[in-house]
């Protein structure tokens, strides 16, 4: 390898109290959560939009609630509230979701699910963090940071603008891979082999009647639920299927690695969400690796909905009519962190005095599920990275095995850990202190005034 060495002069263009890097799942929770608690925020986005995989390849967000309908007699709980709730909220008011509903059928997986209509969400992100005062940087990579011994004093950005420096008290790396932790020199592991990376994907003109009764003939259907729609005569909102069960697809996607498929329908004759491409072991904090995967289950995709259109009734008229920005990504860079989240912990609902967030959902329920339909907690410590001071991280790279990822990384344990550190880092900065230092009985106690469930 050639290298070349650059000098730069960069620009300190802004100066705030904390930076979020990454404006997804988490990074929009952690913004609210501290320019609420008076920081002054800036969040940087590398698309155009705010709300990253939830809203671009995540399908219905699990879960709000605990795996009750596994375990009769358990009670219902909501185990995520405050922020997350909030947002919700907003969305079933202005028509962006019918609000948490009951599984008729797959009530053992996720005993409530959420659904959310994406292009509703873009715009309550951007009202909601403008009345909150967020400053939103869009089009921006967070490429670097700047640091003084140990701590972390700001991020370099690249955008149309060219390349220029935030100066920060207090940097949250929310970017789901961990690029400005990895930057910062925090110690981490690379976790891509372990999983797989998908491309979903919805189809419009889908007779969704006649696809459940198809399926239901074939005593194909996993997961259901049934509702009010926009259009008379569709009722399918939540539809889970076993297409294995047909031999021609069961080759075709046990060569190819392929599942399900599970997938949501908000709008009549539009089934939206499609998730079943799938390619395992792959690396997308590589460029060429990453891009090959773009094109690779591209046609993975294609080739299946041709497939679809094909062979199964109600798919006789449909087309593709959306494909994510980037192919969805589980796992990449794991940031070693005060405490890391162990399988054993959350099945057997441990608890712990410095948590900020409870979580009840599994993943990979009814195979693995949390004990009698109960909640784990999150200690504090487990966002704060080891060594490295003035930066807090959060999402889906904070558990380095993938069966407690299962849990932990999904979207609204990611929204409950935004809240959780987005306020530690608006605390933090207003004290003048590094977060590790920050007393975690405040964090606790400023979390439930804004009504988060700590049990
Ligand atoms: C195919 C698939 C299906 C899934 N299905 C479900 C599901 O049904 N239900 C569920 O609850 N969960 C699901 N998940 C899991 C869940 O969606 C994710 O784990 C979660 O959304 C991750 O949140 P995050 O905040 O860590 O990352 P993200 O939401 O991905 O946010 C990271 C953000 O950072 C931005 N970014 C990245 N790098 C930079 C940079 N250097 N500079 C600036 N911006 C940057 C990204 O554009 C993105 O907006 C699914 C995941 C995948 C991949």
């Amino acid at each position: 390898m050639r290298y070349i060495n650059e000098t730069l002069q960069t620009p300190v263009r802004y100066e705030c109290d904390v930076v979020v890097a990454g404006g997804g799942t988490t990074g929009f929770v952690a913004a609210l959560a501290a320019a609420r608690n008076g920081a002054k925020v800036i969040l940087l986005e590398r698309y155009n939009f705010i709300g990253g995989t939830m809203i671009n390849g995540a399908g219905p967000l699990h879960s709000y609630f605990n795996l009750y309908k596994a375990f009769p007699g358990v009670e219902k709980i909501q185990v995520v509230k405050g922020i997350a709730q909030e947002i919700i909220d907003r969305m079933v008011e202005c028509g962006g979701s019918p609000g948490h509903l009951e599984q008729e059928i797959g009530g053992d997986y996720d005993s409530v699910i959420t659904i959310i209509d994406w292009e509703i969400f873009k715009g309550v992100a951007f009202d909601m963090l403008e009345e909150a005062g967020v400053k939103v940087l869009l089009h921006v990579m967070a490429v670097d940071v700047m640091k003084e011994g140990d701590a972390v004093t700001g991020v370099i950005i690249e955008g149309k603008s060219g390349r220029e420096a935030i100066a920060t008290k207090v940097l949250i790396d929310t970017t789901g891979d961990g690029d400005c932790a990895a930057k910062a020199g925090a110690k981490y592991i690379k976790m891509h082999s372990s999983t797989t990376i998908g491309m979903p994907f919805g189809m419009c003109n889908v007779d969704m009647p006649r696809l459940l009764e198809f399926l239901e003939e074939n005593d194909m259907v996993n997961q259901l639920i049934r509702g009010k729609k926009d259009i008379e005569g569709d009722d399918v909102i939540r539809l889970g299927f076993e297409l294995k069960k047909i031999p021609i697809f069961k080759e075709f996607m046990e060569k190819t690695g392929m599942w399900g498929p599970l997938g949501f329908s908000l709008h009549g004759y539009n089934y939206g969400y499609i998730n079943s491409a799938s390619l395992r072991g792959i690396d997308t904090t590589d460029t060429v690796t990453y891009s090959n995967a773009e094109m690779t289950m591209r046609k993975q995709v294609m080739t299946f909905a041709a497939m679809l259109k094909e062979h199964i009734p109600g798919f006789e008229n449909a087309y593709v009519n959306w494909t994510p920005v980037s192919v969805g990504v589980r796992y990449t860079r794991v940031i070693e962190c005060g405490h890391d989240m162990s399988l054993d912990e959350i099945v057997n609902c441990a608890r712990f005095d410095d948590e900020v967030m409870l979580y009840g959902f599994h993943d990979c329920a009814p195979r693995i599920m949390i004990k009698n339909g109960g909640y784990y907690g999150i200690p504090y410590r487990a966002f704060i990275p080891n060594g490295v001071e003035g930066l807090l991280v959060a999402g889906r790279l904070i558990t380095s095995t993938w069966d407690a990822h299962m849990s932990t990384r999904n979207t609204v344990s990611c929204m409950a850990q935004g809240e959780a550190v987005g306020t530690a880092a608006a605390l933090s900065a207003k004290q003048g202190k590094a977060p590790r230092d920050l007393d975690v009985n405040l964090l606790r106690d400023t979390l439930r005034a804004q009504g988060v469930f700590l049990g």
